[in-house]
């Protein structure tokens, strides 16, 4: 039999099963074996005695006696006193099946958490016999029991028994002693041992660093640092337009104009990044890279993710250059035909100086004719094929890309050797501090009058939801539009998301700013650009959902004036440690740092590179270093493992964030 299979020739997968596999991905026998769970949450016997915070253990005895409680609306609980080395309170809610296994003086193994300042278990699981392990395998798909994917992996084991090829390079496996690829899937589905675990995180964090650690060098070949024509500038001439700014840059901006201006007179084309929060004053710096090619007689394309930020760009670089000889143009999908074709061909025949657009200009066939310096704002916002698509037509070109989200330094520096990084810390006109808070929704329905007094001042407010229409999510945008309308019955509301055209997203935003409404409910696509200067409240609902980055910059929408400024980070989970560093700080390079030691890299890659969800990547640093230096060794060997993530890249076309 061929595991190559259609899924539906399993064993007790049907064709609604199929659809629910289709959209992970699953399609194939294969696949399902490669399935590998997201986490396992493992109960360990202990000695409850030494145990000082919540934790979850194994605890064995014999049933002394038991009683069952109803609360709530159709809510059971059962309390069993379990006598073992002490006696010890176990609870269990809604699993009113229990019921049918107990009995006094029977044996078992409570699987639960301890919470030792109540000396009492919230049980998960009963187990008639004394165990010393017990771990429960979470593959996270939403459509499907933990339970029934074992089931169909079990199946599948029986009816197919494969051998699989390794995935990694043997010598590797050796060298580190990592479990074999069919030794590894077959314990991964079925673990027995905390030592068994142990092998499967080194394994598989040790691959998910490997992968990583070559796609990065994938990409930084490609971007690879190719000569140039030297450009040649007056230096006299920057000098006097800097002074000539109604400000002083600070010190790292002017650290950041003095790489550029070196990177720039360089032979070998430019790749920087220049990362410094909202409002650092990035744009003043790119303005002077551009003048410098101008200077050398070269063409300026400045790309922003959002037709608003591009406008932006538009008008600070015209009143900038205003008083210079320097011809600038804006290009986005609204431009009007007969308008797109003349700054297309002033564009060609060297009649333009600057191109300022959206993803517009990116895919016409030839825009310019000399690009010297291409400049991507906000460039985790963009691909990796975006962003080479000009560079690849234009080989003589500079690069300098300008971003609010730092890489954080202990993944940047080691990494991603080949892209240069200036970083900007100081913000020019200091501004106010957002008060941050975290709280739960309960909190939230207490909050209607702050709401309305703020609306009465005249003051906006930002309400921002995960996702648009999920009805299994807590908080889509309509759910969060009729909370709202509850909570402040008298406000005028209007919702927006990403996946409205970008007219009607551009007429909701002009509206809000022209403070036609109150309340603006919407999905993340306010994150950058939006300056709305009379917004001083926000809330942001399941905001464990979001990166942390992600939520500052999402806070950096309000407190553009001198009012007082709040973000109320709504969630559950109020114990959240990643939502608490928001409110302690607002440098977003402690933020991004702060994230990536939480959460490991693969917020910075996307969930799918980062393998297991609980790593522990702190203590992870030893075999990432382990994973960087194998990862150059086979880069420089072009080995077939590398050939096969290139063409996996190529597949999906990876962001490198
Ligand atoms: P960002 O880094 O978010 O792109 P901007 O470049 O838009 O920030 O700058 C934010 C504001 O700060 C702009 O109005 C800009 O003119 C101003 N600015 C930039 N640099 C300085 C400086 N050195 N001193 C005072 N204001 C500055
Ligand atoms: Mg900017």
């Amino acid at each position: 039999m061929d595991i190559n299979n259609d899924i539906t020739l399993l064993k007790g997968v049907g064709q609604k099963s199929k659809l629910y596999f289709e959209e992970n991905e699953i399609r194939t026998i294969s696949d399902l074996f490669f399935t590998l769970p997201k986490k396992y949450d493992c109960y360990i016997k202990k000695d409850l005695s030494l145990i000082n915070n919540n934790e979850k253990v194994i605890f064995n005895g014999v049933i002394d006696s038991f009683t069952y409680a109803r609360f709530g609306f159709n809510k059971e609980m059962i309390i069993v006193y379990v006598l073992g080395k002490e006696k010890i309170k176990c609870v269990f809610f809604n699993q009113s099946y229990l019921r049918f296994g107990l009995k006094k003086g029977r044996i078992v193994s409570v699987c639960g958490t301890y919470y030792p300042t109540k000396k009492e278990i919230i049980g998960n699981k009963i187990i008639y016999e004394n165990k010393e392990f017990y771990v429960n395998v979470k593959y996270g798909l939403t459509d499907f029991k933990d339970s029934q994917i074992s089931k169909f992996i079990d199946t599948a084991y029986q009816s197919y028994n494969p051998l699989f090829e390794e995935t990694l390079p043997p010598y590797l496996i050796d060298k580190y002693k990592l479990l074999p690829i069919n030794e590894y899937l077959k314990k991964s589905h079925n673990p027995i041992s905390l030592s068994d675990i142990k092998q499967l995180y080194r394994r598989s964090h040790y691959e998910s660093f490997l992968k990583y650690a070559v796609s990065l060098k994938i990409l930084e070949r490609n971007i690879m640092r190719l000569p140039k024509t030297k450009r040649l500038f007056d230096i006299n001439k920057i000098n006097n337009f800097i002074s000539s700014l109604s400000f002083e840059l600070t010190n790292d901006q002017r650290k950041a104009v003095e790489d550029i201006l070196n990177d720039i007179s360089s032979d070998n084309v430019m790749n920087r990044l220049v990362e410094g929060d909202v409002g650092s004053g990035k744009t003043i710096v790119s303005a002077i890279a551009a003048y410098a090619s101008i200077l050398s007689k070269k063409q300026v394309c400045i790309i922003a993710p959002t037709e608003i930020l591009a406008k932006q760009h538009y008008e600070s670089l015209s009143i900038l250059f205003k008083k210079y000889n320097i011809s600038i143009s804006l290009l986005t999908s609204s431009t009007k035909a007969s308008e797109k074709s003349i700054i297309l061909k002033a564009c060609q025949t060297n009649h333009l100086d600057i191109l300022i657009s959206t993803q517009a200009v990116l895919y016409q066939e030839n825009p310019f004719y000399d690009l010297g310096l291409l400049v991507i704002d906000e460039q985790h916002r963009f691909g990796v094929k975006q962003r080479s698509y000009l560079l690849d037509k234009y080989k003589d070109c500079d690069a300098l890309y300008l971003s609010a989200t730092p890489i954080p330094r202990t993944l940047g520096l080691s990494l991603i050797g080949d892209l240069k990084i200036s970083e900007i810390h100081t913000k020019p006109n200091g501004r106010k501090k957002i008060c941050t808070d975290v709280i739960d929704y309960n909190s939230l329905l207490k909050l209607g009058s702050l709401i309305e007094k703020e609306i009465s001042l005249g003051h906006q407010i930002f309400v921002i939801a995960n996702k648009i229409d999920e009805d299994d999510l807590k908080y889509d945008l309509n759910k969060a539009y009729n909370l709202f309308k509850e909570l402040a019955p008298n406000a005028l509301i209007e919702k927006i998301n990403g996946r409205m055209k970008e007219e009607s997203k551009n007429k909701i935003m002009e509206r809000f700013s022209k403070k036609e409404f109150d309340i603006l409910i919407s999905t993340t696509v306010i994150e950058v650009g939006i300056d709305i200067k009379d917004a001083t409240l926000m809330f942001i609902l399941d905001s464990e959902s979001f990166g942390l980055s992600q939520l500052h910059q999402l806070r950096g929408r309000v407190g553009r004036n001198s009012l007082d400024s709040y973000c109320y980070l709504v969630t559950e989970d109020l114990c959240n440690e990643r939502l608490n560093v928001l409110k302690d700080t607002d440098d977003c390079f402690k933020i991004a740092e702060a994230d990536y030691e939480i959460r490991g890299p693969g917020d910075f890659l996307g969930e799918e590179q980062s393998g297991f969800l609980n790593f522990d990547f702190k203590s992870d640093q030893a075999i990432f270093k382990c994973a960087s230096d194998d990862a150059s060794e086979l880069v420089n060997n072009n080995s077939s493992y590398v050939k096969n993530i290139e063409k996996e890249l190529a597949r999906k076309n990876l962001k490198l964030n």
